[in-house]
């Protein structure tokens, strides 16, 4: 099959393999761990174990294939960017119910695969990007102090690999170039030295990513941006490129409205099947190098709300200005599940920045939240009607008694405080995004903690 048209398949039937039991990025290790056991069932699947982190728990070897030309795939060397792991392991379920297909018999014959799924897994269990001894693992490449660095490079030191695929996660607030598509997918062929040349290892890396780029592009048009990145020894991809492997890095970003990476998750899928092929058939070698360096660069200015032309009173004087808001997840109760934080991010004239949504606030005035006088004995209070008739009047933050910190108070969409909590009384960037937004003195809007609600 011509390779456009495999892959328009694999995209329309990619559904099936989808591994339900990581649908929430924030699986742990112990949820791996059985996936990993059905596949070691699979004789065409050879699992190991690679050795341990630094908190014990296994790291895993999953071998594909017996040809001599050996292919190296690692994911989530950091915890918190799962999305390399949960298209890995829809990549399994692809190769275990394909195995018949003649390109993957000639990919096995052709290839060997050497998948270590999740590399940091302590830091998966905090989701958190350093491993258990607060260590990047992916600045550790030289000094090898952590023990998943030391198996990544005692691995590859083993195989010594033409090729390997680095998996990230990127912050969702990148654009493709100066253009208002979030960067769903960014590519990098790492330098491997500081003047960041060009040799034919290198060459043959963007080769690839230019070809494999293409090849996705039409799934999430404008959506595919370059990676932006200096040279750093300590870092893996960057070593490896100057070890004579070729490492492609992919950075997963974001696709607008989703929570799980479902997007990005299924273009990693699609993006390492479409290696493969290229890689068996040398198409690669007939692609133009600018096909990757016509990739834009990423830009990092997309916001996750920006609210335009506002009214401020500040100083005795009315400004008008837009306000940027970005949200964040903020990990409680040893990441076992996380809070949503916000922030102004921006204000000014932002015009010309993006946003994955926009809000025309014309003629409306901006003030902070206000504090509840009263202090209530806990959130759960007569909720809809008690929001709404303190929304109006632009009450946004409830002082409780005996308020827990990092805590999650869903009753209500109140902000919900200490008694002590002073409200601010200016609004300015680095602040709470929680404001309201009134007009001929009646409050059209509330932003709490970076939602906005209309009311009527
Ligand atoms: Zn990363």
């Amino acid at each position: 099959m011509e390779i456009f048209s495999l892959i328009s398949a694999l995209e329309t039937s990619y559904a099936k393999y989808f591994t339900e039991e990581l649908g929430d990025k924030r699986f742990k290790h112990r949820q791996i761990i059985p996936l990993i056991n059905s596949l070691s069932e699979n004789p065409l699947f050879v699992v190991e174990k690679l050795g341990e982190s630094a908190e014990k728990r296994k790291i895993f070897l999953i071998k594909y294939g017996n040809g001599s030309r050996n292919i190296l795939i690692w994911s989530q060397m950091h915890g918190n960017e799962p999305t390399g792991t949960m298209a890995l392991f829809d990549l399994f379920n692809f190769l275990e119910r394909n195995s018949d297909q003649e390109y993957i018999k000639r990919w096995r014959s052709e290839f060997s695969f050497h998948f270590i799924p999740m590399l940091n897994p302590d830091g998966v269990e905090l989701f958190q990007r350093r491993n258990a001894l607060h260590i990047d693992i992916n600045r550790d490449a030289l000094a090898l102090q952590t023990p998943e660095a030391r198996i990544l490079s005692d691995y590859r030191n083993k195989i010594s690999p033409r090729w390997a695929f680095n998996l990230h996660d990127q912050d969702a607030h990148y654009s493709v170039g100066f253009s208002n598509k979030p960067a769903c997918i960014s590519l990098l062929a790492p330098s491997y030295n500081m003047a960041e040349d060009i040799n034919d290892n290198r060459r043959d890396t963007m080769l690839l990513l230019g070809s494999a780029a293409k090849l996705i592009s039409g799934f999430i048009p404008g959506m595919i941006g370059r990676y932006w990145s200096t040279y750093s020894a300590r870092c893996f991809g960057d070593h490896f490129q100057s070890l004579g492997t070729n490492t492609l890095l992919i950075e997963s970003g974001v696709y607008p409205y989703e929570s799980n990476k479902e997007t990005p998750r299924k273009m990693n899928f699609l993006l390492l099947l479409a290696s493969f092929e290229l890689l068996s058939q040398k198409y690669y070698q007939g692609e133009s190098l600018q096909t990757y360096l016509d990739i834009p660069e990423n830009k990092k200015n997309f916001y996750d709300l920006i609210i335009e032309n506002v009214q401020i009173k500040i100083k005795g004087r009315i400004i008008n200005c837009d306000l940027a808001i970005n949200k964040d997840e903020k990990n409680i109760q040893s990441a076992s599940d996380y809070i949503i934080t916000s922030e102004i991010a921006d204000m000014g004239d932002l015009s010309t920045e993006y946003a994955f949504a926009r809000y025309n606030a014309q003629g409306m005035e901006v003030s902070p939240g206000l504090l509840l006088p009263e202090v209530y004995p806990s959130a759960q209070i007569d909720i809809p009607h008690f929001e709404l008739s303190n929304f109006r009047k632009g009450y946004l933050y409830l002082p409780i008694k005996n308020h827990q910190a990092n805590t999650k108070y869903p009753e209500t969409k109140l902000i919900v405080v200490p008694e002590q909590f002073q409200a601010p009384q200016i609004i300015k960037p680095g602040i709470s995004a929680t404001f309201y937004l009134h007009k001929d003195g009646r409050t059209r809007v509330v932003v709490a903690n970076g939602e906005l609600m209309e009311l009527n």
